[in-house]
């Protein structure tokens, strides 16, 4: 018979009960280090006493209004997003496909606007991963997971990860805009090259289109700057965030210059939880931790010590790790195609260590912003038993 919980997931046989910074505890007792942070997601750790008190007070006050009304935590998340970006005005969602979802429309608007409906295809990258709704799925394009769900949404095309001359190509008289996570998450924990993402923008300049990022998994600190196309020195027109900028509340956002944002006018677009103000006091708090000062600095100081340990951990195990690729605290090792990444997440699993896998067979690390160094060499340290685990050949040579 069907489960109750529609088996829509893998799940692994472990229930969390409690959690604290990187630690949780299972139902049963045993304690993982979660370096998996519920996919990115919980950025200040489980267990955050900001985060927990400002829900906890929000809750007893009032949680939901809609947006019928002023929401002022709402107008206070937005105002800080607005000071710490490029973007000059927010719209709130729930979650990472919603926010892309309301992106994509927005970029059709913006072309709509300016005499050209005609421009509504989005150019997306080989790999990528958007969402789960039919436009992002159709964003995301990956075969396996549009099987079954009829005619795709217009309007997508895609081109291979990185290729400037396919992309320049790919252009033409029906494009809107390019959308691009700067570092694929769940397709490989694949960096595009920093040139590359200014290639893109000077491209998108040239033809008159919208430079579109999907920072759900790579925003809100996550590559040790408060947004991985920072490191690129370049400025997107419009970008979704989601994942970490609740700290495990559900929450999301579209991030866009004025030019794009002020065709979002009453009845085009909108919500009834988004921007709600429990969600927004979580995204403050959010905030209030990663901009705290030298917090970010952190990040980056963590990430490269754990960087270090990932790749001593390559050298000792070369038949498992082929190298490891990423930024910041969104890591992943490159595993020997005969060690399937969901074997060897089940390996970190079983000496204690919560990990994630993704495409190309990559084992994603990405901790909770909040780790210590020690926290990261424990992770290495659970990680090099469960390459002796992986390793091929080992259970062979143990028998013998
Ligand atoms: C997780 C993710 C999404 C989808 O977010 P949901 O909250 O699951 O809808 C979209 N884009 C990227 C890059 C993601 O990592």
């Amino acid at each position: 018979m069907i489960p109750a919980l529609m088996p829509t997931y893998n799940r692994a046989d472990l229930a969390f009960e409690r959690g604290e910074g990187a630690w949780l505890w299972t139902v049963d007792g045993r304690r993982f280090l979660d370096f998996g942070a519920g996919i990115a997601t919980t950025s200040v750790g489980h267990g955050n006493p900001h985060l927990v008190q400002a829900i906890a007070e929000q809750a007893a006050k009032v949680m939901h209004t809609s947006n019928l009304y002023r929401i002022p935590q709402a107008e206070t998340l937005a105002a800080r997003l607005v000071e710490t970006s490029f973007a000059d005005s927010v719209f709130f969602a729930n979650s990472g496909a919603e926010a892309n979802e309301g992106m994509i429309k927005a970029v059709r608007k913006y072309q709509a606007e300016n005499g050209h409906p005609e421009r509504f295809v989005t150019i997306c990258f080989e790999g990528a991963f958007h969402g789960r709704t039919l436009a992002t799925l159709a964003a995301t394009g990956n075969e396996k997971y549009l099987a079954g769900f009829g005619p795709p949404v217009q309007g997508f095309r895609h081109v291979p990860f990185g290729n400037m001359n396919a992309l320049r190509d790919a252009i033409d008289g029906t494009t809107a805009a390019v959308l691009i996570e700067p570092i694929q998450g769940e397709g490989g924990v694949r960096p595009a090259n920093l040139q590359f993402l200014r290639d893109l923008r000077a491209a998108c300049d040239e033809f008159g289109i919208l430079l579109a990022l999907d920072e759900v998994q790579t925003g809100m600190g996550r590559s040790g700057k408060l947004w991985a196309h920072q490191w690129a020195g370049i400025e997107p027109d419009v970008m979704s965030s989601a994942k970490g900028i609740g700290g495990g509340f559900p929450l999301g956002a579209i991030l866009a210059k004025e030019k794009v944002a002020k065709y979002l006018k009453p009845g085009t677009h909108g919500s009834t939880y988004g921007g709600n103000p429990l969600a927004c006091a979580a995204g403050n708090a959010v905030l209030d931790v990663i901009l705290a000062p030298g917090f970010l600095d952190g990040v980056d100081r963590v990430a490269r010590h754990l960087w270090r340990g990932l790749q001593g951990l390559a050298q000792r195990h070369p038949k498992v790790v082929e190298g490891v690729q990423g930024a910041g605290l969104l890591l992943g090792l490159r595993l020997n195609p005969e060690v399937a990444n969901g074997d060897m997440q089940n390996a970190a699993a079983a000496e204690g260590l919560l990990t994630v896998a993704a495409g190309m067979n990559v084992l994603r690390v990405a901790p909770p912003l909040v780790i210590t160094e020690a926290e990261a060499d424990e992770a290495i340290r659970l990680l090099d038993r469960a390459c002796l685990r992986c390793t091929p050949g080992a259970e062979k040579a143990a028998a013998q």
